[in-house]
């Protein structure tokens, strides 16, 4: 199987698990685990944040960082096809009693005028106040789409004109840093909290770290500990997080090759399903017009490729550490294929 449903699919490296076997480990809920410390500071210090936290999960990364801005029955601003609205099982409401308003956009790309439309500091006693708005980078669903630059600031200046929290969902922010060599750091200090992801395309097993300053990350730890998130020996896995960080980032550019080749090929077949110039890091999003995704899902399936069906027409490849170009190019064959056979 070329499996391209996700980039989290990616098993250890040999060198990976061997860094991993030797790390150094304390108990880090007394936050003396050497190797995770070591983790949340250099991924603080890339990001230019004073502070950073090693959690379980994305999710669990975002819920902490959101609830950080965000006080229970306060809202948080976001895109409609945000992960944190569309794919984190509501938890920052079933949790942390927060509200969501999303916001219109073309493939997640951030609109500053749509954010600014809707955003409601003080909003006094009759309307929800917005207390943050998120951006995702890379946007997931909207197709590995990397947010403009310019677009990031703009909305983190109008964050600071109105008082409201500026979060990053930054799960693939290494793929926009590789796509368009704007240093994470300058990604980075445009944001109140940031979350980084080191399972996805780095590679590692398991792991994402919150990024704040000192005061934050501190109350974040309270919250990882009351939701069930303080871990003990996890220096095992931060271990294989610095290993992906010195060894997994500079090649995310043949992810982002490999990908362009997967859309390239289908593309080549179906046309009006991917437009490969707008395939710019490691995940392509295909409309598989007339034809249900999960009949083009299945079909693939049972032809050797594994792709997500996550719309009634939309259909979702990802590349990663385990896919090398030519199986994308493989995999694009057959779904194109498949996306003509009928
Ligand atoms: C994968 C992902 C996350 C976190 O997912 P977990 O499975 O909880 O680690 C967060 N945001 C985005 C955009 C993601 O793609």
């Amino acid at each position: 199987m070329i499996d391209l449903r996700s980039d989290t699919v990616t098993r250890p490296t040999p060198g990976m698990r061997e860094a991993m076997l030797s790390a150094a480990v304390g108990d880090d809920v007394y936050a003396e685990d050497p190797t995770v410390n070591e983790l949340e500071r250099r991924t603080a210090e890339l990001l230019g944040h004073e502070a950073g936290l090693f959690c379980a999960t994305g999710s669990l990364a975002n819920l902490l960082g959101v609830r950080l801005l965000v006080e229970p029955g306060q809202e948080v601003v976001c895109d409609v096809g945000a992960h944190i609205a569309r794919a984190e099982m509501g938890a920052h409401a079933a949790v942390h009693g927060l509200t969501m308003r999303t916001v219109p956009s073309t493939n997640g790309l951030v609109e500053v005028d749509a954010v600014a439309a809707v955003i409601a500091p003080h909003a006094g006693p009759h309307l929800v106040s917005t207390a943050a708005v998120a951006v995702e980078n890379t946007h997931n669903f909207g197709g590995g789409t990397v947010q403009p630059y310019d677009r990031l600031v703009a909305l983190g200046e109008l964050c600071v004109q109105t008082g409201v929290g500026y979060h990053l969902d930054g799960a693939r922010l290494w793929n926009a840093h590789v796509a368009t060599g704007v240093v994470l750091e300058a990604y980075g200090r445009l944001f109140d909290t940031v979350s980084v992801c080191f399972s996805k395309g780095l590679g590692a097993p398991v792991g994402s770290v919150l990024l704040s300053s000192a005061a934050n990350i501190s109350r974040a730890r309270i919250w990882r500990k009351r939701l069930g998130g303080g871990w003990r020996q996890a220096g095992i896995l931060a271990a294989g997080a610095l290993y992906a960080l010195d060894h997994h980032l500079d090649r995310l550019a043949d992810d982002h090759k490999a990908a362009a080749a997967f859309a390239n090929a289908v593309a080549s077949w179906a046309p009006t399903a991917v437009d490969p110039t707008a395939v710019t890091t490691n995940i392509v999003v295909l409309d598989t017009g007339d034809v249900p995704a999960a009949q083009v899902a299945g079909a693939a399936q049972d032809q050797g490729v594994w792709v997500s069906a996550l719309g009634p027409r939309m259909v979702r490849a990802v590349t990663h550490l385990d896919v090398t170009a030519d199986e994308a190019a493989t995999a694009g064959d057959i779904v194109g294929r498949v996306l003509t056979s009928r």
